[in-house]
């Protein structure tokens, strides 16, 4: 609040009444000169309710917004231990909107950002291709030459399909992999396993590799 007779900022109560105790007198610690103001209303939390989705997966949950909030899409929060991108809002009228005032949502639509890295797997078997969809923490590492095993199949990494490039050498981060690509090791074969995929494994299918 702003004195009137000199335009400073800081004041003294000497006492509040009303609804809230909103209602002030004040001294103006400038000027000493005595008037009403009314108290700024304070911003209260607010539970809204919240849908995220991970993969195809989603649920309900919610989060507390202040009252003097705005919330926009692209907005990142942080909602039952994960990070989540607001993606959509609906207002109080059921219209979905960009930017809200949050005491106007009614439901914020989010994704979330703590996802696995969803990649694709191909173990090639002199022809036949079996492709897997496995789900790995983004910061796993695959190496050209690593030894895997899936389903009780072992195979040799020979390929990686990043999102900008095709590797046959080096390693990379799960989190940029679109497809590993294997070749099938024989059941006799000594090679040391460094990791296992069975229980990361999405999806499974089979099918006779196409040359063109
Ligand atoms: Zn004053």
């Amino acid at each position: 609040m702003v004195c009137p007779a000199c335009g400073f900022y800081g004041y003294e109560l000497i006492k509040s009444k009303g609804k809230n105790n909103r209602e002030l007198l004040v001294k103006c610690e400038e000027c000493g000169h005595v008037y009403h103001e009314t108290a700024p209303e304070e911003a209260y939390e607010i539970t809204v309710r919240v849908i995220i989705s991970e993969f195809e997966h989603s649920w309900k949950t919610d989060v507390t917004l202040y009252s003097d909030e705005y919330l926009e899409t692209g907005t990142l929060l942080y909602i039952d231990d994960k990070d989540v991108e607001v993606t959509s809002i609906e207002n109080s009228s059921g219209n979905r909107v960009f930017e809200c005032p949050v005491v106007d949502i009614k439901t914020i639509w989010a994704k979330s950002l703590d996802t696995l890295a969803r990649i694709g797997l191909s173990i090639d078997n002199q022809g036949n291709v079996i492709s897997h969809k496995i789900e790995v923490e983004r910061e796993f590492i695959v190496s050209i030459g690593d030894v895997g095993e899936v389903n009780g199949l072992k195979f040799r990494v020979y390929g990686i399909k990043t999102l900008e490039r095709n590797m046959k050498k080096g390693f990379a981060y799960a989190k940029v992999i679109k497809r590993i690509y294997g070749k099938l090791l024989s059941s006799k074969d000594k090679s040391k396993v460094k990791y296992d995929l069975s229980e990361y494994v999405v999806k499974t299918t089979s099918k006779e590799k196409r040359y063109n």
